[in-house]
């Protein structure tokens, strides 16, 4: 069975392209009718953020992200944090120590720290281990009265030499690394922690992982993982790594950061994030008012397409459609314009009736909390073409709840006239009158006073959407005026004569 794993530290707000990962992860589990886990990967407890956890979980129930595991959903492959699974990790890097395929490292921090200062480019490789405090340098007897006396000390891995690793990536096919290059990466801290090297072995070992998707950024540890797997005779049982491709900033040079949206003037992050310690704040794609539908179908376009001209997917058509062959070797451009572009589309294709709740609570931040669904919905409908967040709602459609603020007076007063005053008044008293009170009728009904006046119908719709509306915007006036109801016209039109 098909088990994969999203497994993103708590360090912080998450980006779009960690959301991205988690994305491709649970397509590629749910196309195959797979597991999609979340493992919090904790180790690094420097980095450790309060509220960084909840904010993942939160992040894909927003997306629709449903984990099979979780920290909160535990199946029978636990613990889903990687902290809570300490224990074991030592046991696994001393069997690595004892089969020679990792030492114990005494160097203090201010050791380490000497070298650097010695040489900036200071790596802790096979190059130099034989001239620093370890159990390869050490005698065993050193070692061993080192190791009684409880000196603080690291388990690394005991790069070769010289050998090249290489495997085939699902996206980019064969790759090859030289291990001369790599150096010895610690596998244990001195607190007994494990490093992400050892820990990601481990625990996609325990926890039956079959394949990984994770950002490129992760290729590089790749051959350190294989030879993990290979040094603690897992071999068989290694998942198949996809490294997704980059997502570049809009121009293309380089990784889209946080700044760039800053900068730019755009989300970066997936929900709103707070920093506990300095209290910033992060703006996210779902504050801003994207629909989740939305966000998911235009991270999945960054990187993926299914060889055809689409690109709106729902997540059901995702899981359907989704194969690693069309994943891109190549960085995918983050585009903004785009997003907004797939939130409209969204905004377009969901019902009414599921945007409602969202639509309320723009209305309630505005003060509008006394209104009957079934005319939200209506007017939701007349005005959603125009709306590229939820919030733009209140813009085009705030004239629906209560009057104008604002009339533009300058588009209707120099070419005012007697005539057209007369011709309201007299439109009033047909509104008056009339019976049915539906765009199908009012539109030839105005049509035809007008063309009765001698005037054209631009001189006195324009006007007469003002008096509705306040401005030159919005859906057809006579949907607006059906939509008003008789009572509410009239008073704005006789408003706005007086
Ligand atoms: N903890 C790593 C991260 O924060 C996970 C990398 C991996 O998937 O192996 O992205």
């Amino acid at each position: 069975k098909v088990r994969v794993r999203f497994a993103p530290s708590p360090t912080g707000g998450l980006h779009l392209g960690g959301v991205r990962t988690a994305l491709f992860n649970y397509l590629f589990a749910k196309h195959h009718q797979g597991d999609f886990i979340l493992r919090i990967e904790d180790t690094d407890q420097t980095r450790f953020v309060p509220g960084a956890e909840e904010y993942i979980q939160e992040c894909l129930a927003w997306c629709g992200l449903i984990p099979d595991e979780s920290p909160l959903k535990p199946g029978a492959y636990g613990p889903y944090r990687q902290s809570e699974r300490k224990p074991s990790y030592r046991q696994f890097a001393e069997q690595l120590v004892a089969d020679g395929y990792a030492y114990y490292a005494f160097d203090t921090a201010e050791e380490l720290e000497e070298q650097r200062k010695l040489q900036p480019n200071f790596r802790y490789s096979h190059e130099n281990r034989m001239q620093l405090r370890n159990s390869l340098s050490l005698s065993k007897e050193e070692t061993e009265e080192l190791l009684k006396a409880g000196v603080p000390h690291t388990i690394r891995i005991k790069m070769p030499e010289d050998q090249v690793v290489t495997f085939t990536d699902m996206i980019r096919g064969q790759v090859s690394f030289e291990t001369k290059l790599i150096d010895d990466k610690v596998l244990l801290k001195a607190d007994g922690m494990p490093t992400y090297h050892l820990a990601v072995v481990v625990d996609d070992k325990a926890m039956e992982i079959t394949h990984v998707f994770r950002g490129e950024e992760w290729l590089s540890s790749a051959p350190v993982h294989l030879l993990l797997w290979e040094y603690l005779g897992w071999k068989a049982d290694m998942p198949q790594w996809a490294h997704l491709p980059l997502i570049l900033k809009p121009d293309g040079n380089g990784k889209l950061s946080k700044r760039d949206g800053d900068r730019l003037g755009f989300p970066v992050y997936a929900m709103n994030w707070t920093d506990p310690k300095s209290g910033e704040l992060t703006k996210g794609f779902r504050e801003l008012g994207f629909l989740p539908e939305a966000f998911v179908n235009m991270l999945a376009m960054l990187g993926w397409n299914d060889g055809t001209d689409q690109e709106l997917f729902s997540m059901e058509e995702l899981i359907d459609k989704f194969t690693v062959e069309r994943i891109s070797k190549s960085g995918a451009k983050f585009d903004f314009e785009k997003a907004k572009w797939f939130n409209h589309e969204w905004i377009k294709k969901t019902d009414d009736v599921v945007l409602l709740p969202q639509v309320k609570e723009v209305l309630a931040a505005n003060g509008i909390t006394d209104v009957e669904d079934s005319y939200v919905e209506r007017v939701l409908a007349a005005v959603k073409e125009r709306m590229t967040y939820v919030s733009d709602f209140w813009n085009q459609a705030s004239f629906f709840f209560a009057d104008p603020v604002q009339y533009d007076v300058d588009a209707v007063k120099p070419k005012w006239n007697d005539n057209k005053t007369v011709f309201f008044e007299n439109i009033v008293k047909d509104f008056e009158a009339q019976q049915s009170w539906t765009a199908e009728v009012l539109e030839p009904m105005f049509k035809g006073k007008v063309a009765e006046s001698g005037m054209k119908i631009g001189e006195l719709m324009m006007p007469f959407r003002i008096m509705l509306v306040g401005g030159k915007f919005g859906p057809d006036v006579f949907v607006i005026t059906e939509l008003l109801g008789k009572e509410k016209v009239i008073e704005r039109v006789n408003k706005a004569l007086a």
